[in-house]
């Protein structure tokens, strides 16, 4: 293998690869020192990592970056790792940035199916799991709806830490398999999400678990935000007018939204920023139930149902942040049925060829129901997140049977 193979993180000097500062709160703004274990603040919300942007400006330009291996850790300095020989990779590639196919309009598709465990989880996770092997981490446990456990497992399996995964029994069956087959214990809970994060919390003491529950560990934000500074890059430094987020919990918006900051300071773009748009299903919508009521925190949704397991999160603890990104970006909070989501789904395979998962095709109907009522112009430069393969996903039953035995009748096939 020659040296430019290499995967990036091989490419970077040890001496200075990272620029980590400190950590602080996303609501209090308390600061805590790094390098060491942190969950929730004491006011019971997100750390962000803060870097030392004016001394990664001097060290890194737009032509070294240009020069690495198209994968996650070409930002090697934007993230907090200390030690490459902590990093556990997979093979995060970057993924394809392509114009919807079949759609017209100005509309592209971030595809994230490409990614290792087939979702965009592997960028948070593969941060999440190198942090914890850096500070000695030896059990994870999270609450999943699937996607974020099975990477979860992938990367601990990788970094030799045991994981406990706890997800809603009518989780995908794919996530399940693929999750135990990864080597973590996996338990499916009658309940939901917020359920099983009940259970990892009330956990943690006496099966001595890290919580690696979405924000309540600083570094899966981190692996996330590399989604926009691989979008600003492959947008030559000149950022979209929209972004269409399938919110969950919320990490790559507000992940994103944080490297666009970080990218400014850096002064390697304006101040312009897209519309950030978050998409959540009709059935559990508090996010687009806050941002209408125009308040700062989500109540927590009840009854939480649709089957873009991904986006059923009734109650976010970074809700505040994904919220705070949506108004200052000038942006909008959406909801969208499941029958829509299906429709748009099938209609993106049969005319584009292309399976989005859930999630992403409620991505591709907010979009049309945007241009369609004004909020966006079909040629302002939208992009969509499909955010895991549409391959884990059930799909309606297809396939007719043909007996051998028999005269094949080709003229019925046509
Ligand atoms: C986790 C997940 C989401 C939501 O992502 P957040 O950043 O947590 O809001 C959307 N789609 C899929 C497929 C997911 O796995």
């Amino acid at each position: 293998m020659t040296y430019d193979a290499l995967p990036s993180w091989q490419n970077v000097d040890d001496d200075r690869p990272t620029f980590v500062t400190h950590l602080e709160c996303g609501l209090s703004g308390e600061e805590v020192p790094p390098d060491r274990l942190h969950g929730l603040s004491t006011v019971g919300r997100p750390f962000l990592v803060r870097y030392d942007l004016a001394a990664m400006a001097r060290s890194l330009n737009k032509e070294t970056l240009a020069a690495r291996p198209p994968d996650m850790w070409r930002y090697r300095e934007f993230l907090p790792v200390r030690a490459n020989e902590n990093i556990i990779s997979l093979g995060e590639c970057m993924t394809p940035l392509m114009p919807a196919p079949g759609v017209p309009g100005n509309l592209w598709i971030k595809d994230e199916g490409r990614l290792p465990t087939g979702s965009f989880k592997a960028r948070g996770l593969c941060l999440a799991v190198s942090m914890a092997k850096e500070l000695g981490v030896k059990r994870m446990a999270m609450p999943t709806n699937g996607n974020a456990g099975a990477a979860m497992a992938a990367y601990c399996r990788a970094a030799g830490i045991e994981a406990f995964v706890f997800c809603p029994d009518d989780t995908p069956e794919t996530n399940i398999r693929e999750i135990a087959l990864q080597g973590a214990r996996i338990y499916c809970v009658n309940g939901l999400i917020n359920d099983c994060g009940k259970i990892v919390g009330d956990g943690k003491e006496a099966m001595n678990w890290f919580d690696a529950s979405t924000l309540k560990e600083p570094y899966r934000i981190e692996g996330k935000k590399t989604m926009g500074l691989e979008l600003a890059e492959q947008c030559g430094w000149q950022l979209p007018d929209a972004i269409f987020y399938p919110t969950g919990g919320g990490t790559g918006l507000i992940g994103m939204w944080k490297a666009f900051d970080e990218l400014e300071a850096m002064g390697w773009i304006g101040s312009k920023r897209p519309k950030m748009i978050a998409v959540q299903a009709s059935g559990c919508a508090p996010i687009v139930k806050a941002f209408e009521d125009g308040v700062e925190h989500a109540e927590l949704w009840p009854d939480a149902h649709t089957q873009a397991a991904g986006i059923r999160v009734p109650a976010a603890v970074g809700d505040f942040l994904i919220l705070r990104a949506v108004r200052q970006s000038g942006g909008f909070a959406i909801a969208i049925d499941d029958e829509t989501i299906f429709a748009a789904r099938d209609d993106m395979a049969r005319n584009g060829g292309m399976l989005l998962c859930p999630e992403g095709a409620a991505t591709y109907a907010a979009w049309q129901a945007a241009v369609a009522d004004g909020r966006i112009g079909a040629q302002d430069r939208s992009i969509l997140f499909n955010c895991a393969t549409g391959l884990k996903y059930p799909m309606p039953e297809a396939g007719q049977t043909l007996d051998r035995h028999q005269t094949i009748d080709y003229g019925a096939m046509a």
